[in-house]
């Protein structure tokens, strides 16, 4: 498969130079199958460029389709949904899979997200080429597009909408992504690193520095209200995973607004000599938009 990231910050969009390297658009990763379906991993703000970069081929026909994974219906992750015109061309086909909660189903949280209040949608019923929306269910497998894709719910239990961390394997090549995690006491649960067992590559979220968490909320550089700063997970945490799970790659992703590139720069590498203590071979970099790979 190919992945490609669009969108790599979370919380809110972070436009302007100092941030220019890493970009500024939310979280959104588009992955191709060794078929050439396309799965998309969150439909943050990068949804939209993602969109316009598809039309020039069969989804601007109306002879495409895609399976949008999300990991969460929070606005950083969805915000680009009512602006992925793909969506809008009949005869395309765009499923979403992801985590209802509160006792209502995805499909419900996407069409208030529609809302006359909030966008000039109105109704999901407005984006024609909208299928399928479902709800994950747990532990099962879906086979699509040559791959099999796997759900593991994080965060389970807390407050705020749970989080969804998606596998992709196929053929032997894995692709992990968790995003909006918080672990207990900072560290990974065994059930998470079970399931990034020996991912190739591993895309994770890092929200905060560790000294942001051990400071606490008074001390951290966040203008961000405390609500916005649950979890969420550091650079420190996603390495921690990716040397537990033994994952060869590490991507760090959904970074603070705050964050520019010069201080993600310096954290990535504070990881590295984080995993050379550890006589690990864990790779680890930052994402970038527009950055491709194959897996
Ligand atoms: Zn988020």
């Amino acid at each position: 498969m190919r992945v490609k990231f669009w969108g790599v910050r979370g919380g809110l969009a972070a436009p302007g130079a100092a941030c220019a390297d890493t970009g500024g658009n939310t979280s959104c990763i588009e992955v191709r199958t060794a078929t050439g379906a396309l799965l998309v991993l969150d439909a943050g703000i990068g949804l939209y460029w993602l969109g316009r970069s598809l039309l020039a081929g069969a989804y601007g026909r109306g002879q495409g389709e895609a399976t949008i994974f999300l990991a969460r219906t929070h606005w950083d992750h969805i915000q680009g949904l009512p602006f992925f015109v793909p969506a809008f061309l009949p005869g395309n086909k765009i499923h979403i899979h992801g985590c209802g909660h509160a006792g209502k189903d995805l499909r419900t949280i996407l069409e208030g997200q529609m809302a006359e209040s909030y966008s000039p949608i109105v109704s999901l019923k407005n984006m024609p080429s909208i299928g399928n929306v479902k709800d994950v269910a747990l532990g099962q497998t879906l086979e699509t597009g040559g791959v099999s894709v796997r759900a593991h719910v994080v965060n389970r239990g807390k407050a705020d909408a749970p989080s969804v961390a998606w596998r992709i394997d196929e053929d032997g090549r894995s692709l992990v992504y968790v995003t909006d995690v918080e672990y207990d006491k900072g560290v990974p649960d065994a059930e998470t690193i079970a399931f990034a067992r020996e991912a190739d590559l591993l895309v994770h979220e890092t929200f905060f520095t560790d000294d942001e968490r051990r400071k606490g909320e008074g001390g951290i550089i966040l203008s961000l209200p405390p609500q916005a700063r649950r979890n969420h997970a550091t650079f420190g945490e996603a390495t921690e995973l990716g040397l537990r799970a033994n994952a060869r790659k590490l991507l760090c992703t959904h970074h603070h607004p705050d964050r520019d590139d010069q201080t993600i720069a310096r954290a990535i590498e504070a990881e590295r000599d984080r995993v050379k203590g550890r006589k690990g071979t864990l790779s680890v970099d930052t994402a970038r938009e527009g950055f491709e790979l194959p897996v």
